[in-house]
Parts: structure tokens; sequence; C-alpha cells
């Protein structure tokens, strides 16, 4: 029996689940769907982050150490572009380059995101298929103590100093689901939350007309792999973007943020279960090996089955 999966996914927390995933399931049965908010233009180029992260993880490629971008990278198109004093907060390395600029190319052909995703994937021998959110340009921005910040810029230039008030998901109203999206859902057993930032990776998933509704009507079970170990992020704004937005981070504020959406969530071992009864699973919820990653994607599916079909 196939028992399909979905993971909504951001770039390298959900990365880690989704890679563990495909090492203990049929890649085959797997949909991941990607967080777009992140995507910008950059030097003219449509980039991608956490599709990209994504398909560099997924197909070997990622520099793990780095934790974005690819191992092995050359660096001779940054290098001529700071002498000719061009924007260099952005660090494009060659190899990155040839993705953004055949994506860029042909989504100026009319191609779509998605198409061109599904054959970036199928060129690079990944197995499951990965679907950005949608195929409509859907934008996060932050309202910050230094004014509106695009996500990259708060991201990557600010190194997420600025404290934020609010998160806007610009476009998104007017966003559908990309192809394949909504099928995934309706068809899977069941539907993972990675253990993505909640706030910047997994709502603007949440925010594309549809997909809530979809989530509430499927008939399998969706399960949050909890970000917060110890009541601290792993990495990343997490816990900073928390204590700004006042909210305390730990499971229980997890729970709520997924309320109306979760069957179940899995904890670290340590943490303390949400106080709404909500089923939880505990395991060793740090993904440093790949032995991690498959015994926490392993701990969801297990969580999933044991809830079943609503
Ligand atoms: P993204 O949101 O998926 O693009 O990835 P990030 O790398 O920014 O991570 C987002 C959140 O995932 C962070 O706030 C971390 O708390 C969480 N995270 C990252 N790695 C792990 C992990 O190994 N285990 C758990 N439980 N959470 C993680």
């Amino acid at each position: 029996m196939t028992a399909k999966v979905v993971v909504l996914t951001g770039g390298v927390g959900g990365a880690k689940l989704v890679l563990g995933l495909a090492g203990v399931m049929a890649p085959a049965d797997i949909t991941a769907i990607v967080n777009t908010g992140d995507d910008f233009r950059h030097l003219g180029l449509h980039i991608s982050p956490d599709i990209d992260t994504l398909l560099y993880t997924l197909s070997d490629k990622a520099n793990k150490a780095q934790g974005w971008g690819r191992e092995g990278e050359s660096w001779a198109f940054l290098d001529a572009l700071r002498s000719l004093g061009g924007e260099d907060w952005f660090l494009l390395g060659d190899g990155d380059m040839a993705l953004h600029v055949l994506r860029s190319h042909r989504l100026a052909q009319g191609d779509r995101l998605s198409a061109i995703t599904a054959d970036f994937a199928k060129a690079w021998g990944i197995g499951l298929t990965v679907l950005p959110m949608s195929d409509d340009p859907v934008a996060t921005c932050l309202d910050t103590d230094v004014g509106m910040l695009e996500f990259q810029r708060y991201f990557v230039e600010r190194r997420c100093v600025p404290a934020v008030s609010r998160i806007r998901f610009e476009g998104s109203e007017a966003a559908v689901p990309a192809p394949g999206v909504l099928d995934a859902i309706g068809e899977a057993e069941a539907i993972l939350i990675a253990p993505s930032n909640p706030y910047l990776s997994v709502d603007p998933v949440l925010a594309v007309p549809g997909m809530r509704e979809a989530l509430r009507d499927a008939r399998a079970p969706v399960i949050a792999v909890s970000p917060i170990i110890g009541g601290k992020a792993v990495k990343g704004p997490t816990a900073k973007l928390m204590a700004e937005l006042g909210i305390t981070p730990d499971n229980d504020a997890i729970a709520a943020h997924y309320a109306g959406l979760l069957d179940g969530l899995v904890i670290d071992e340590g943490d303390a279960a949400p106080g709404n009864g909500i089923p939880v699973a505990r395991t060793d919820t740090l993904m440093t090996t790949i032995t991690d990653r498959r015994r926490v994607a392993q701990a969801a599916l297990d969580l999933a089955r044991a809830i079943g079909r609503r």
C-alpha cells in the first residue's frame, strides 16, 4: 500500500525533515509544498531561496556547514560583480547562479515556477515532488523598528537585528495554490508541518487562499514537528521574533499558532507537552545527523498513523 505524505516546509530546518522522510519511505510518495514568500528579485533574477535549499539538500549539493548555498562553490561571478560596484550583500556562488539564471529565463518565457522546479528536481534525480506553494508572487514583508523590510533585506542584509512588530504576505490574497498542491493534500495519508519558522516560513504557505480549508478538510491528520527545543529555537530568528511578538517560545505557543489545523505535535524529549491535550510524540528532535532526520520523520509518521484518518 502506498501512503502518500505531504510536508509543508521552509528552507533549512524543513529540508532536514524532508530529507529524513525520503530515508524512511518511498520518495515518490512524498510531496513537499514549499514556502515562496522569501522569493525576491535581485540583479534582475528570480531567486527562490527555500526551493533552492530543498533542491540542493535533496540532491546532496547543499553546503551543510554554511546552511545555505552549494558545497564546493566558486565565487568568480560575485568577485567580478563587486569589482564593478554591484550590490554584494546577497552572496551568489557561480553554480547557484546557473539555477537563478535558468529559472529567470524560463519565467520570462512564460513557464510556471512549479514546472521549472519540477524540471530542476528531475534533472538532479530528486525522486519526490517539490511544489512551490503558489506560482503567483507572494512577498513576506516585515514591519520593523527601522521601517518596512522585505524578507531578504531583514534576514540577510540586516541579519534579523531589527525588532519586528508585524509580518505581512503581500500578494497572498490573489495567489492560488500551485497545480498539484490541493490534490496532494486531499490524497495524503499524513500531512506534516516541518520544523520551519512558523511565522516566516509556514505562515506564508497557510496564507495562500484555499490552503487552510484544504488542510481542515483533509482526511489525513496534520502533524507538526516543533521548532522549539528547551525554550529556544534551534537556529534563526524564531525565538527572537516570538519575543518581539510577545509570545513565549514553548510548545503551547506552537500548538496555539497552528490551532484548528493540528492533530498532533512531535516535541523534544525534554520539553513539556502543550496544555491543550493535543496528542504528542516525543523524541530527540534536534536533527544533526541523517539518522536524527530519519528518526524525527519516523516519529511524525508514527504519530500520524496512531491518530489515523479524521
Ligand atoms: P526554515 O524556516 O525551514 O527556512 O529554516 P530555518 O533554518 O530558518 O529554521 C527554522 C526553524 O526551524 C528554527 O527556528 C529552528 O528552531 C527550527 N529548526 C531548525 N533545525 C531544527 C532541528 O534540527 N530540529 C528542530 N526541532 N527544529 C529545528
